[in-house]
């Protein structure tokens, strides 16, 4: 009797470590960065120098910077297996810098990085990337274009001015268009989103998944899990300000 109990408790036990460990799982650090630069100008432009000590620093530790598909795909509970310590890399905007500064550290290390992109700017402007350098980037395999909407509106904004018939078309054009563009330009199915500034609420969330996003991202400073709604998964904005104990304590889950 006492082992049949026994051997039951040991059951319980097992079971109940089990639950809890799948509960939200494991936590994932996802980052996002914006311009890269020998030497900082603003808050946003991340030395280069600071950037490649980051990416020594999760190496040296044991960290992984995993797709940002494998994140999602595990934030979904459609696969169960990652690595452990596992960072995502992102950026938004298209700034030449990508291509300039970032892109040989990133084939150095060997690391994926999902790019959130603009279309309007791209080849249009002086600060951004041309369609020519972003298809070079994903050629490497190591770079995936996805959306950052159309021409980065503050819906906010938006909202307040327009009617909510022009609103709504608004919003339909802002995460459409930017998909079709991009799909059509890269040849690759985009399914994932950065809320442009980070603003977004539930009918914005609901908007995307209209328009076919998989997922999509804030610049909520925490670590994401499978506690967090799909379209509104948050990710740590890494500035210049940050020292590389900064950074750690953010990766670490310490700040
Ligand atoms: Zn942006």
């Amino acid at each position: 009797m006492k082992t049949i109990i026994f051997r039951l408790m040991i059951v319980v036990l097992l079971f109940g470590a089990l639950m809890w460990g799948n509960e939200s799982g494991k936590q994932i650090s996802i980052l996002c960065y914006h311009r890269f630069a020998p030497q900082v100008n603003d808050a946003m432009t991340v030395k280069t120098s600071e950037f490649s000590k980051q990416l020594a620093w999760l190496k040296e530790n044991g960290y992984t910077v995993i797709p940002l598909e494998m994140a999602v795909q595990y934030l979904k509970g459609e696969i169960d297996i990652i690595p452990d310590k596992p960072v995502v890399i992102t950026v938004d905007d298209g700034h030449k810098s990508v291509y300039f500064e970032m892109s040989p550290l990133v084939k150095q290390y060997h690391i994926p990085v999902t790019l959130f992109i603009y279309p309007s700017v791209i080849s249009h402007t002086k600060y951004a990337m041309t369609w020519e350098q972003l298809r070079e980037l994903e050629a490497t395999g190591l770079f995936r274009v996805e959306s950052h909407t159309y021409w980065h509106p503050n819906f906010k904004k938006e909202k307040k001015r327009l009617s909510p018939t022009m609103y709504e078309q608004f919003v339909t054009v802002q995460l459409g268009k930017s998909k079709r563009i991009l799909e059509e330009k890269t040849g690759h199915e985009i399914k994932y989103l950065a809320w442009a500034f980070g603003i977004y609420d539930q009918e914005l969330e609901s908007k995307a998944e209209q328009e076919g996003y998989r997922a999509a991202f804030t610049i909520e400073r925490r670590h994401a899990d499978r506690g967090d709604r799909v379209m509104s998964i948050p990710r740590y904005m890494i500035v210049d300000q940050y020292t590389l104990k900064a950074f750690q304590n953010i990766v670490e889950k310490n700040q």
